[in-house]
């Protein structure tokens, strides 16, 4: 028999007419003759208010005692929706995170999933009842009640179809599915009918919080297809699947992540392991870093940036403070009045001249970007604060994502594929291992690029445009660029090419120095892209910090940096290449599939 899994989020739980209409759904796929597992969230602002019920209570409450707190509020949903399917005539039965036996690692307040046991679920079910779980939350090795981070009921949602093998995973929630952007920012975002996990991942990690991000990696790793819609009609939503109709645009969306802080490390000795020793620092200190560039100094001293949430800023200028220092450097100013605009798709992977349209886009709306990252398919700007509302609305509009064509929901009610049997395997092996520990699919080495660096740019509006427009202008294939930050009124801009594109680009960025007044100019003919491909890997901290560590003990130097949630890339120097595959081998042995 056929099993279906439908979480229904806070606003879809918020009061007892919606616990019912929700109940309804779930009655309905039963008699159709599925078994049914329902995943419930606190009511309505109900995680909210126990936070803020904490905070008046005390400055800094003992994360395990706000897991005891949080997870009361899913305890209320279950026994409620119970109570609802019951008075509808049907069989059910609530059961906490405890009580299903989702077993996590103890990191309060942001536990990982390591085991699901299903034999109780699954008794349950084949005794005709509909299972009520409770969502965001699960239990330690002794018993401690833990919870998986803000939004993290989707996670347990997925994860539970995942280790159920279920047909599909149903996210009932307050909008109709995936948009374009997030419609409460943008009113004109369009929904988009299908949206490839890899799209999703970093997509929900950049900001769109319609889903937890780590439920993507789950419904990656297991094959899980999940389909957003909403609580309130019967439309077909958006369906998050592993191969999404092609579309025509480069861009399938774009995100914003509001709240950043940017951080700025002057004149440190560019050697190996000062990256190492500083974000190795941050990691104990569990502090999300994100957008690391370096720039390459030519008198042996580089200066690193990184954002950061900005809720974190002084705490991490603290902790910083005293390393940076003895390191020989300093701290350079902090901005906490910035955010970051993406845009995510995997159409940019293959065409020429994506980053340069967005770079022309903002730069026309008189928006001045202050740092850039880029990866295979997501691009992204820090902004100011105070622009990075209509820096969103420039990109979804230049990349056509209000009018143009986003695929139209074509998918009916037809069952969704079943899991293959790779899948199948991977969830025994992972139940024995950790089901959210890291899995990295491929390291491999690209010694085929060549890296130019213009120094010294003048931090106004159009510059990074000009220098992409010209290079794409010239059918000069880019792969990673780097914008960073080198003070208030310059930047440093580097990005890499192929080695055969090397000359020409050259020629661009010596035209582009002169004519814009850049200060220097810099390249490396032979570089080494070292690459750690996997799931999840931006979530998993280590992943970077083990990357560098690596790289340091083979006293190996890095030039530039970029992450996402499947790649975390590297630039060395070409002749470093072969020894540096190999010691990240050696480093991430265990985590391989
Ligand atoms: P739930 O309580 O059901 O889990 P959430 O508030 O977590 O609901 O997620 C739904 C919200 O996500 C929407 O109301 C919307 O404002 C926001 N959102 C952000 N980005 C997107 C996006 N790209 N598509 C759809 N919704 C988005
Ligand atoms: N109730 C939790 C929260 O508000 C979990 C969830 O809704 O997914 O974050
Ligand atoms: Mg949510």
């Amino acid at each position: 028999m056929s099993l279906v899994v439908q979480k229904f989020g806070g606003t879809s739980v918020a009061d007892s007419e919606k616990i019912l209409s929700a109940a309804r759904k779930a009655v309905r796929a039963h008699q159709q003759g599925h078994q049914v597992i329902m995943v419930v969230s606190a009511m309505g602002k109900n995680t909210d208010m126990l936070v803020q019920l904490a905070g008046e209570i005390s400055e800094k409450p003992p994360a395990r005692e706000m897991d005891m707190l949080l997870s009361t509020g899913e305890q209320v949903s279950v026994a409620l929706m119970a109570m609802a399917i019951d008075s509808l005539g049907y069989q059910a039965v609530s059961l906490t995170g405890s009580q299903i036996g989702i077993q996590t690692d103890s990191s309060h307040t942001k536990a990982r999933i390591q085991h699901i046991s299903t034999a109780r679920i699954q008794s349950l079910l084949d005794q005709g009842n509909i299972v009520i779980a409770a969502g965001f939350q699960g239990i330690d090795e002794n018993l401690n009640i833990t919870t998986l981070g803000r939004g993290g009921s989707d996670t347990t949602a997925v994860a539970l179809a995942a280790v159920l093998q279920a047909e599909t995973c149903e996210i009932y929630t307050d909008v109709d599915g995936v948009y374009t952007t997030d419609p409460r920012i943008l009113p004109e975002a369009r929904l988009i009918g299908s949206v490839n996990y890899d799209e999703m991942l970093e997509l929900a990690s950049l900001g769109a919080g319609v889903m937890h991000s780590r439920s993507i990696e789950f419904g990656k790793k297991f094959n899980v297809a999940i389909r957003v819609r909403s609580s309130l009609s019967d439309a077909s939503g958006s369906l998050i699947i592993d191969h999404a109709q092609t579309r025509e645009l480069p861009v399938s969306g774009a995100a914003l992540t509001r709240d950043e802080a940017r951080i700025s490390i002057l004149d440190v000795p560019d050697v190996p392991g000062t990256i190492y020793e500083l974000f190795m620092k941050l990691a104990e200190a569990k502090v999300t870093v994100d957008m690391i560039v370096q720039n390459i100094a030519d008198d042996g001293t580089a200066d690193i940036s990184f954002t950061i949430p900005r809720d974190e800023a002084d705490e991490t200028f603290d902790i910083l403070r005293p390393i940076v220092q003895s390191l020989g450097g300093r701290m350079g100013k902090t901005d906490q009045e910035v955010s970051k605009v993406s845009v995510v798709g995997m159409g940019m992977a293959t065409q020429v001249g994506v980053a340069n349209r967005m770079f022309r886009a903002l730069a026309d709306a008189n928006i001045s970007m202050q740092m850039i990252t880029t990866s295979e398919i997501k691009i992204s700007a820090l902004v100011r604060r105070d622009q990075a509302l209509a820096a969103l609305r420039t990109v979804h509009k230049e990349f056509g994502l209000d009018t143009g064509v986003t695929d139209t929901p074509s998918f009916s009610y037809e069952p969704d594929p079943l899991p293959q049997i790779d899948a199948i395997d991977v969830v025994d092996r992972l139940q024995k291992i950790g089901m959210e520990s890291l899995m990295v699919d491929d390291i491999v080495l690209d010694d085929s690029q060549s890296r130019v660096t213009l120094t010294g740019v003048p931090n106004e509006a159009g510059v990074a445009a000009a220098v992409f427009e010209r290079v794409a202008d010239e059918g000069i294939f880019v792969d990673m660029i780097v914008q960073s930050y080198a003070d208030d009124q310059h930047a440093d801009i580097s990005f890499t090419v192929p080695n055969k594109q090397f000359a020409a680009s050259l020629e661009v960025a010596t035209q582009i120095q002169q004519e814009f007044k850049c200060q220097g100019l810099n390249y490396k003919r032979e570089i080494a892209k070292l690459t750690v491909s996997g799931i999840g890997l931006r979530s998993h901290t280590g992943v970077a910090i083990g990357m560098f560590k690596a790289l340091h003990d083979a006293k190996i130097n890095v030039d530039m940096i970029n992450t996402s949630e499947v790649r975390v890339n590297v630039v060395v120097d070409g002749c470093e290449g072969q020894a540096g595959l190999e010691c990240l081998r050696n480093q991430f042995t265990k985590a391989m599939r």
